[in-house]
Order: C-alpha cells, then structure tokens, then sequence
C-alpha cells in the first residue's frame, strides 16, 4: 500500500505513538514538505504534521510562479536574485511537469518602475545572476513590437518592454508530490492531526501533543529535534514554546482574481506597473487569466483569508487601467483566492518593503522554527533547517548523516521525464486515452497534474460506453488520490 494512502493513517498513528523520530516537522505546507524530504533523504526518522489539508495554508495561495524575483534587484539583494535563480533550473530539471518556462512580459511605461536602460540591465543581470540558458534570456522590444505582441495593452504611455523568462507551477501539486516523495523515502506524513501543545522534559523539548478532529482523539507524538514550519502560525507555536522574542511574524495579504479568457485574452503573463509604485502579474492559464496580487496588512484569522471589496476594486482598477479595452467588472470574476506572507517585521516598513527572505529561530528549548521564504526557495531553505537539525542531533548522538542530497532528487511523478521528453510522453497518454474519445486536452491536464502518475491513473480507468468518458477519468483521478494522497476530505480533491 502506498505510504501516503488514506489507508495507511491508523497504521501510522500506532507507529508514531510508540516511536521517537529524530524528527518531527509541524506544518504541510511547502517548508515542511521540503524539510521532510532533504531530512528523510538524508537518513533521519521523519515525521510530518499537518492541521489541514497538505499544503491548504500559503503553499496552495500563492502567484504560482517559480521565479527569480526581479523586484528584489531593485533592493539590490543580489544574493537572494541568484540563489532563488538558481532554484529554478534545479526545480525544472527535478520535476518538469509542475515547473513550466512561461514567457513574462514586462511593458516599460512613462514614470513607471523600470526605464528602458534599468530594465534592459536589470533583466541582463537577473539571467546572468540566475544562470538563466542562452535561449531564455531576455530580449528588449521596441514599443511596435511590444503592442504586436499583447495588443490589449494601454499604448499612450508605452516606451517599449522586455521579454524573459519565468516559470509557472501548480503550488499546491508541488507541496503534495514532494510530500509523497519522502513518504515513499520513509517519512511519515499525517494531515487533519493539529499540534496542540509541546512535551518538555528537563525543560527541553521532547514531543507535541495532538488532536485528530477524524476520531476526536489525543496523542503525544515523541521527537529528539521538532521544527515550526507553519508559515503564517509560525508565532502561534512560539508564543505556546514561550519563545517569542523581538522578531515577530508580520502578515500581509495577498489576493488573485480570476476571470475568463475569453473576457482578459492576453497572449503572454504580463509584469506590469500600478499606479501606486508596486507591479503585479496577469497571467493566462488554460481558459482563464488571473490576476494580482495585493499587499496588505493582515490581523484576522488565519485559515482562510478573504477576499474583500478594496482589494477587487484595487486589482481591477490596475487591469482595467493598464487593459483598458478589457473593462473588467465585479460581476465577471469567476473565482479569487487570498493567501498569507508569513514575513518578519521590521519597523517602519511597508508590506511591500518587507524582506521576502527566510530566517531560522531557535528557542531555549529546542524549537526551531522558520519563516519567511518564498515557494522558489524551498529546497534550499529545507537544506539549512536540516543542517540546523543535524547540529542539535549530533550535541546527543554519535550518528553520521548524509549531506544534502535532494539537488538531484526527482520529484514524485517526473522519475522518467525530463524537460525534454515532457511533450512525448503528454503524446504517448492521448494515444492511450483515444479510443474512449478523449484527447490532447485530457492528456495534458494529466501529465501537468501528475506527471509519469498519468499511467497510474489510467490503468484504473474504466470503459463504460455508456458513460461520459470524462467523468470515468475523474472517478480514476479520486480513487488514485484516496490511495496515493491522504486525501481524508472529498472537498480537499473538488
Ligand atoms: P504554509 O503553506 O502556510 O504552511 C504552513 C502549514 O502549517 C499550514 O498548512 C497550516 O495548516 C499548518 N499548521 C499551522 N499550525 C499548525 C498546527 N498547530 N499543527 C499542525 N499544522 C499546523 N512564492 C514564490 O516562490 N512564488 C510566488 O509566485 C509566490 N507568490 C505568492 C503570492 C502570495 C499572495 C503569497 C501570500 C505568497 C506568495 N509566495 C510566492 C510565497 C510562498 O507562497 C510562501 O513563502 C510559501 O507558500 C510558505 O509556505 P509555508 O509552508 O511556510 O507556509
């Protein structure tokens, strides 16, 4: 049985009661999950707790985008442009499916944020910084081909643009297969089971108490090292450790609307500059285009964020104002999503000022938590919270771990696929699927969601002429997820 299967839950709550793993990570959103693979890889016992769905905090909020954080040049923070750069050949290589180039256009406007020079410099530095390949670099547009390019853009205060290239994921997809990753490598992975409170011993910390709102049950899970990987209740944690000090967790919101693209047709994701100094993206994807985000203080509660009315009016008066053939109005949005930024405070600054970079914090007991980050740092962030681990293991043990080995690492679902034979292998499963009279369409929702899984899938699927074909491949879809997938909640795969 597949270890992350909803079948497994009880055989893994038995095992974690008796068992003290070298590790426990609190949190299922993408830190977590990065933490749990680089840890398990590495030759540590894991266990990873989560209160919701994996990845239902930030991690499936987020712009979805891997990408080397040109707004971070303009802070001069050329360390982090490069690391995070650097992820993103790593990402693409290890899991091609769910990390896609996508081409950023970025209009050059009168008194906006970048200048013809700045902009052709900065986008020169970011592929040098990111090690970006010859045919991805940037390439600088005069205003004609700018306009030939996404017609729909506002043209009266148009100089010209740049051309380079980002990457687009499916946030929540990619939280979920590194999660299955290190379960297949050992880890052991519990959703719905909420860290209530901490175990000491001698004042050091020992374990987490837990609640299972499935059963109504509490359980004391035991661990020589624990980590606070909950983004945006990392300070939640802290506070019940007594660790809080003078860094504290700063939340700002961020919003997305999505609407059709049929009503927002644009032809390449768009950077583009507001009015109030900050830029957001528009980005097509399928038949839709979303759009955002926000930046805003955020005091509320913290499972699900909503979206209000200045934050529509916000985003689709920067739409309309940059689009203005397009005339987006409230009643055309067909979704939105609001997400939180776990960042660290600093007085006097902005939302928009906030530093995106992580920090490690660890308490006098033991506990460590991280914060900050972005999705694109993951692997990384995950490399130094489970050196950090390794240190406070080695203050007590004589064991030897591996250094960090998920460099290399496939994801879950793209072991045979590179970013090269990706378009072969979408080909070969709409061959498979014809003769029930799907196709292309099917075939790439497939691979996009599950990679080299798509066989899986299919080989549960079952033809009843009689049936829409469409609705037989959703019903293999759910049954691959309730084995593969923890998936305890039929409103978490809808
Ligand atoms: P989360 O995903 O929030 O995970 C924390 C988890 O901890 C949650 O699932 C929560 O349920 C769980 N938890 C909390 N308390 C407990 C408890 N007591 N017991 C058990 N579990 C608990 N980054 C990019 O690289 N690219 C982007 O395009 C991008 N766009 C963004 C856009 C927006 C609007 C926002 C808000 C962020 C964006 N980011 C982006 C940043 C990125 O999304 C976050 O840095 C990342 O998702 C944070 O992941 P996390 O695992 O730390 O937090």
């Amino acid at each position: 049985m597949p270890q992350l299967s909803t079948l497994n839950r009880s055989i893994i709550i038995s095992k974690a009661q008796a068992f003290e793993y070298d590790l426990i990570i609190v949190g299922g959103g993408i830190t977590g999950a990065g933490i749990a693979l680089d840890a398990t890889s590495r030759g540590l016992n894991v266990l990873l707790i989560e209160k919701q769905d994996f990845s239902a905090g930030t991690s499936s909020r987020s712009t979805k985008l891997i990408h080397g954080g040109l707004r971070y040049l303009k802070q001069f923070d050329f360390k982090l442009v490069r690391e995070v750069g650097k992820e993103r050949a790593v990402l693409y290589n290890n899991a091609p499916h769910l990390v896609v180039p996508e081409k950023m256009l970025l209009p050059i406007i009168q008194d906006g944020n970048y200048g013809y020079w700045l902009t052709s410099f900065g986008l020169w530095l970011y592929d040098f910084l990111a090690g970006v390949s010859p045919l991805e670099r940037k390439k600088m547009l005069s205003k004609k081909e700018v306009i030939e390019l996404e017609p729909l853009l506002r043209k009266n205060e148009l100089i010209s643009g740049g051309l380079y290239t980002e990457y687009r994921t499916d946030d929540a997809r990619l939280t979920i297969e590194v999660i299955k990753t290190a379960a297949l490598l050992g880890a052991d992975c519990l959703n719905y089971m909420a860290v209530d409170d901490f175990f000491y011993h001698n004042k050091i910390l020992k374990g987490v108490f837990c609640y299972d709102p499935q059963n109504e049950q509490k359980y004391l899970f035991k661990a020589k090292q624990i980590v606070n990987a909950t983004g945006p209740w990392v300070d939640q944690l802290r506070r019940k450790d007594k660790s809080i000090n003078n860094k504290q967790i700063h939340l700002t919101k961020g919003v997305h609307l999505v609407v059709s693209r049929k009503l927002f047709p644009i032809n390449e994701a768009v950077y583009f500059d507001v009015a109030d100094g900050r830029m957001i993206f528009a980005i097509p994807l399928f038949d839709k285009t979303y759009f955002g985000t926000t930046d805003t203080n955020y005091i509320d509660q913290l499972e699900t964020p909503l979206v209000n009315l200045n934050d529509v009016q916000y985003l689709l008066k920067a739409v309309n104002h940059m689009f203005p053939d397009v005339n987006i109005q409230v009643n055309d949005i067909e979704s939105s999503w609001a997400g939180l930024r776990p960042l660290i405070h600093q007085d006097g600054k902005s939302p928009s000022e906030l530093s995106r970079k992580d920090e490690i914090f660890v308490s006098d007991s033991g506990l460590i938590s991280i914060a900050g980050g972005k999705l694109t740092g993951y692997r990384k962030m995950a490399e130094r919270i489970t050196d950090a681990v390794i240190t406070g293991l080695r203050k007590s043990e004589k064991k030897n771990f591996k250094p960090c080995q998920t460099l290399n690492l496939k994801i879950n679902g793209s072991l045979s696929l590179t970013p090269q034979n990706l378009n072969d292998y979408i080909n070969e499963i709409s061959v498979k699927i014809k003769p029930f009279g799907l196709g292309l369409k099917q075939a790439k929702y497939l691979v996009s969601h599950y990679g080299n899984q798509a066989d899986e899938i299919l080989s549960g699927f079952e033809y009843f002429p009689s049936i829409n074909p469409t609705i037989q491949l959703a019903r293999a879809e759910l049954s691959f997820c309730l084995n593969n997938e923890a998936v305890l909640n039929l409103d978490d795969f809808i």
